[in-house]
Order: structure tokens, then C-alpha cells, then sequence
């Protein structure tokens, strides 16, 4: 026998037990983001590596090491895309979208970095992510987090969640808040971790989210952010923050949330959790008012969020919050007995499903006898059998058995249908 192929390091399949999982939380949040207007939007997998370097930011950990990049036939660098927003705003600007426009978008897909796989982080994961254009005024900000918590609501998991929420001001308020952190923290360089040693030059904001203990020892008397807040941003996030309250949408104020990705500004948020160990983010997301420049559009103020489908499906099984009729139900699952009660057995199916879309009805398939397909029924947890044996095709009736209660009730094969509407 050869060897099987196995499926890539950090790349899962989703079997069919789980797939209805899926198909449930994407249909509640299409539901959700539809609710207020947003639109999807689809774009390739695979974009220029130059997108991504320029769109996340040369400095981030994405870009540093854990991007997918290869060169295809013709040479050129293609990078898998390891996150939706700069996609996104390459799409829509590329279709003419954004100058002096509102949009509204989402999106959902696979995304892949090069990480170190773990239970809720892995090498190809699944965003939703929800982006609006063309709004610079924080109650677009607020419609997207009030967007979120509906979404945990609906999904019963807004107990379970907290809302982190920070400001990092506009450019010029960061860099001069970036020289004195960099001032500060090159005294005590020797006591942080390397990361964030290196990161003194390259991308020293991150060095704030760091987890190791002594480099956060050290930044406990570092200069704080908040002090270098512009006066636009504070106004910007004290409305936000107000009409959150109004929504009665609770939230903590995070000093050190600062995002790992150079494109943001002003408003940044995540929704954390304490079930799911070091993977605690859920969702994440801020305001990006320089990206379509930086992508190299006009000037257009923007904001979203991405979640991560693993996390919030992991966190659904965790607190058992999958409603029954979530998972694959079967209404009918019809046995039959012969040639002609065979042929009796597709009409009856289709003539079900005519009568209502939503019946799950499952024909035997293969022969058999009456016992293994009987077996097969039970295995398959139908709500009811309908059996057609010889003698049953002969008086054009079918057998009627109720699973749950085991009775047995006889039909005319003409009225099945009402019948089963009655029951189900
Ligand atoms: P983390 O700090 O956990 O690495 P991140 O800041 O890199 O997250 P974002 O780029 O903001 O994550 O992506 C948004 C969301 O996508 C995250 O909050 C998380 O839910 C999910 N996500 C990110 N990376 C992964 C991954 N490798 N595997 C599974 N989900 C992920
Ligand atoms: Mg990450």
C-alpha cells in the first residue's frame, strides 16, 4: 500500500459533523451585517506580495515572518493572503468605490499565516471581516461595535465576551509618543526580551502588548500613551464611548491595546475572552484613515473589524451554545423493498420535497433487506421512516414510523406529504 498524503501542518479540514457549525455562524452573521447594510465583497486569495508589505506594514509580525510568499511561474512574488482589509480596499478602490463614497462590506474566507499551530491559531484560519468607507465621525465606529455585540447576543455569547477599547491618536500624536517610549525603554534595553528589542527599532509600539513579565515590569514607569493623545482623537473616542453607553454597551478602557498593525489609528478594539487560554481574541479591529493613501488611493477615512470563525466556533462547542436546529436534522428516510417499490420510493422523495424545501429526505440506497435498511433509518436519527415494502407498493400505501415513539401509522402514498406536515 503507498503512503497516505496528509493534510498540511495547521491546515484543517472541516469534517461534516463541524461543517454545520460553520454554516451556522456565518448564516447568523449574514444575517447581522445585512441588518445594516453591509454588502459582501469577494476578492482573490492570492494578491502581489507588495499589497501586503505595504498594506500591514513591513515591521509587523505578519510581514516579518509569517507570510506565505512564493514566486509563480513568471517570477513574481505572491504573498496568501494573511489577512482581508488591505484585499479589501485594493478591491474596492480598484473598482472605484471609495473616493467620496460610504460603503459598507464584509467578507469571509480563508486566511493563512506561518505560525506556530495551537489550539485556536493555526497556519490557514477564517475571517469575517466588516470594513466602512468614507466615514471619519465616531459613530460609524460605534454602529460597527454595536454591529458586534448584536452579534453576540444573537449568538448567546455576550456574557462571555469583553469589550477592550483604547485610542492611539492620529500619526503625529504616535510618533511623538513612539520617541519618548524609545527614549524611555533604551535605558533598560538589556532587561527586555529580544522581540521587543528589536522592535525598539523597527515597530516599538508592539513592544507595549508584549507578554513577557520583565519587559512589562520596565514599562510599568514608561511614559504613557494617553498623554500624547491629540485633542481630535480624545473627542473622537469620548463620543464613541458615549454612545456605547447610551447602547448599553459595556467596555474597558485598555491603555496598553495598541494592534499589531501599522495601519491603524484613533480607535482600536477587541473582543476578548477568558475560555479560550492565550488565544483570548475573538475579534479585532480599529480605525484606518491612512491605508487607501498608503495603498496609494485618496485620502479615505475608514474602519472595521475581522473575527476569527475557529475561535468563535470553539467557543460555541465550549459553552454548548448550538441550538438544536443548527445541527443536520433528517425529517424522512424512506426504506423500500423491491423493483417497483423502489421506483415508488423516488416519487415519494421528490413529491416530499415539492411539498416543503426545508425536509432533509433521505432515500436508501444499495438494496438491502428490510432489516439493514431499517438499521440504517435508526443510525441516521430520522424523525420518521416511511417503508414500502411489496405489499404496501401493491395497495399504493406506505408505512408511517414515528422514531420517537416507535408507532406505526399507514398512508396512501398520495398523502404523505399532508400527513408529515401535520407532524413535523
Ligand atoms: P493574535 O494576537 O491572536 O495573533 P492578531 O492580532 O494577529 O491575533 P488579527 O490580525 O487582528 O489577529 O486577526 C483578527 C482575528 O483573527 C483575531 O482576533 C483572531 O480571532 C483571528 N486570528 C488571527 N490569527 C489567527 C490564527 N493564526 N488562527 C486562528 N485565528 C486567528
Ligand atoms: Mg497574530
Amino acid at each position: 500500500m503507498s503512503r497516505k498524503v496528509q493534510a498540511i501542518r495547521g491546515m484543517n479540514d472541516i469534517l461534516p459533523g463541524q461543517s454545520s457549525v460553520w454554516q451556522y455562524l456565518e448564516r447568523t452573521v449574514a444575517e447581522v451585517v445585512h441588518g445594516y447594510g453591509y454588502q459582501q465583497i469577494r476578492f482573490p486569495i492570492v494578491e502581489n506580495t507588495d499589497l501586503f508589505k505595504r498594506g500591514v506594514g513591513e515591521t509587523t509580525d505578519i510581514v516579518e515572518k509569517e507570510m506565505y510568499t512564493f514566486n509563480d511561474r513568471n517570477g513574481e512574488s505572491l504573498t496568501l493572503r494573511p489577512e482581508g482589509t488591505a484585499s479589501c480596499v485594493r478591491a474596492a478602490d480598484q473598482a472605484g468605490l471609495l473616493f467620496n463614497q460610504i460603503q459598507r462590506l464584509w467578507y469571509t474566507g480563508p486566511m493563512f499565516r506561518y505560525e506556530r499551530p495551537q489550539k485556536g491559531r493555526y497556519r490557514q484560519f477564517h475571517q469575517i471581516g466588516v470594513e466602512s468607507f468614507g466615514m471619519a465621525t465616531p459613530d460609524i465606529d460605534a454602529e460597527l461595535i454595536i454591529l458586534s455585540a448584536r452579534l453576540w447576543k444573537k449568538l448567546g455569547l455576550l456574557e462571555h465576551v469583553e469589550l477592550q477599547l483604547n485610542t492611539i491618536g492620529v500619526a503625529s500624536a504616535r510618533e511623538a509618543f513612539k520617541a519618548s517610549l524609545v527614549a524611555y525603554l533604551s535605558e533598560f534595553k538589556d532587561q527586555l526580551d529580544t522581540d521587543s528589542q528589536r522592535r525598539l527599532d523597527t515597530n516599538p509600539l508592539r513592544i507595549l502588548d508584549s507578554k513577557d513579565e520583565r519587559t512589562q515590569a520596565v514599562l510599568r514607569n514608561a511614559p504613557s500613551l494617553d498623554d500624547f493623545i491629540d485633542e481630535e482623537s480624545r473627542l473622537h473616542f469620548e463620543r464613541l464611548q458615549r454612545i456605547l453607553t447610551n447602547n448599553g454597551v459595556a467596555f474597558t478602557i485598555n491603555p496598553s491595546l495598541v494592534r499589531g498593525l501599522d495601519y491603524y489609528g484613533k480607535t482600536v478594539f477587541e473582543w476578548v475572552t477568558t475560555h479560550l487560554g492565550a488565544q483570548a481574541t475573538v475579534c479585532a479591529g480599529g480605525r484606518y484613515d491612512g491605508l487607501v493613501e498608503q495603498l496609494g488611493g485618496k485620502t479615505t477615512p475608514a474602519v472595521g473589524f475581522a473575527m476569527g470563525i475557529e475561535r468563535l466556533v470553539l467557543l460555541l462547542d465550549e459553552l454548548n451554545l448550538i441550538p438544536e436546529d443548527a445541527k443536520v436534522k433528517v425529517d424522512a428516510f424512506i426504506v423500500s423493498v423491491g423493483d417497483e417499490a423502489e421506483l415508488a420510493s423516488f416519487t415519494l422523495a421528490e413529491q416530499l420535497k415539492d411539498a416543503n424545501s426545508q425536509w432533509t429526505v433521505l432515500r436508501h440506497c444499495g438494496g438491502g433487506s428490510f432489516k439493514s435498511q431499517m438499521k440504517k433509518s435508526d443510525k441516521s436519527g430520522a424523525r420518521f421512516t416511511l417503508i414500502i415494502g411489496e405489499d404496501e407498493y401493491a395497495k399504493g400505501i406506505c408505512q408511517v414510523k414515528d422514531m420517537n415513539t416507535g408507532e406505526q401509522t399507514e398512508c396512501s402514498l398520495a398523502s404523505v406529504a399532508s400527513y408529515l406536515s401535520q407532524q413535523v
